[in-house]
């Protein structure tokens, strides 16, 4: 009787945890300046020009080669190396996630471009921005999105540059106040290949990327097929996890990662910034900081204690922002140890009671 009665108040409390409701404010704190994000400080751009992280690159690919001879897992990889193909190809990877280039372009790729561009601009007209934001949700969901969101486009969420990987080119990223939407989508990481190991973990990890560069770039060539310019980006361009609880797809975790009510953090997040007139969501709630404050459970996995106690606004590393009361994540441990175990760790993910199993099986 105990036990049916701590199983009823476990299904209660969770339902309550996962019943999202619409909020006026996201639900971080800002209580300092708000600075514009420099590319190049991302930990994985210092691969690139940071002596520190340079070195790192070929502990990883050692690492890797010494777990295929002699954990027998050279299939495993094949599947999470060819998970991250369209990625790693046409969607500019993650490797050089500069934007505007491959799939990611700001420009359609079709070679008919010319007629195609006023043929497109004719078909431009004042839309109602409810119906025309149903429309472009259905459309990401159709083209593979799990959850789409609409958020106002907020300035300090867009990098003050872009960095590039191949050409450690800085740019400054300054777009015209037209582009005013992000519309926002997060993919989910299959299940089972997640839950399977590390390098499973990476696999679908690898899948949800390649699947962005394939629904944001289908998503933005459908805005510009009614008339508006459109810009498809992975990692690129802006933080997405900001525009993603401002588009009300979730909240922030103490494991510096978005929350969703459906797949926790067991998502991949891309966005499309576009001139098209839209209606906006609210951001939503349904517990996650309250909820963290107890758990700890990322706290207390992560290997390397990457993970905080407590919250600053503090940028606490090169590769953190400052400016919003948060968990902020040590990236540079965590970069450290995945070159240590030449895999990407997931454990963070795999440990939140969110990340359960909901859609995929
Ligand atoms: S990915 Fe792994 S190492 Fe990095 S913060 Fe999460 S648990 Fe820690
Ligand atoms: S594991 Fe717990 S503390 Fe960490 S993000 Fe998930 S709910 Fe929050």
């Amino acid at each position: 009787m105990v036990k049916y009665f701590s199983l009823v108040l476990f299904l209660s409390k969770l339902g309550k945890l996962l019943k999202a409701k619409i909020v006026e404010k996201p639900k971080y704190a800002v209580v300092g300046p708000l600075k514009r994000f420099n590319q190049k400080h991302t930990v994985l751009s210092r691969t690139s020009w940071d002596p520190s992280f340079q070195r790192l690159k070929s502990k990883y690919q050692k690492t890797r080669e010494e777990r295929i001879r002699k954990e027998n897992v050279i299939e495993d990889y094949a599947l999470r190396d060819s998970s991250w193909y369209v990625a790693n190809t046409l969607g500019t990877f993650a490797g050089f996630m500069h934007g505007n280039k491959g799939l990611y372009s700001w420009k359609s790729l079709e070679v008919s471009k010319e007629n195609l561009d006023s043929e497109m601009k004719s078909r431009k007209k004042i839309r109602k921005p409810a119906t025309v934001s149903e429309k472009i949700k259905s459309a990401g969901k159709f083209y593979g999105a799990d959850l789409v969101g609409i958020a106002r486009l907020n300035e300090f969420w867009v990098y003050s540059y872009s960095y590039n990987r191949s050409t450690e080119q800085n740019r400054p990223i300054r777009l015209p106040q037209r582009y005013e939407f992000a519309v926002v989508m997060a993919i989910e990481m299959e299940y089972d290949t997640f839950a399977m190991s590390d390098i499973g973990a990476s696999a679908a990890t690898g899948l949800g990327y390649s699947k962005m560069a394939f629904v944001s770039s289908l998503l933005a060539q459908f805005i510009r097929n009614i008339g508006y310019e459109a810009l498809p980006c992975g990692n690129d361009t802006a933080l997405s996890i900001p525009l993603a609880i401002d588009a009300g797809l979730g909240e922030l975790g103490r494991n510096g990662l978005l929350i969703t009510p459906d797949f926790g953090s067991r998502v991949r997040l891309c966005k499309v910034i576009t001139n098209l007139p839209l209606k906006e969501d609210k951001p939503s709630s349904f517990g996650v900081q309250e909820y963290c404050e107890k758990c700890k459970k990322c706290l207390e996995s992560c290997p390397v204690q990457a993970i905080r106690e407590d919250k600053t606004a503090e940028a606490i590393t090169t590769s953190n922002n400052s400016g919003v009361l948060k968990w902020p994540v040590n990236g540079e441990k965590c970069f450290r140890f995945w070159c240590e175990t030449g895999i990407d760790c997931s454990v963070c993910i795999k440990v939140c009671p969110y990340s359960t199993k909901r859609k995929s099986g």
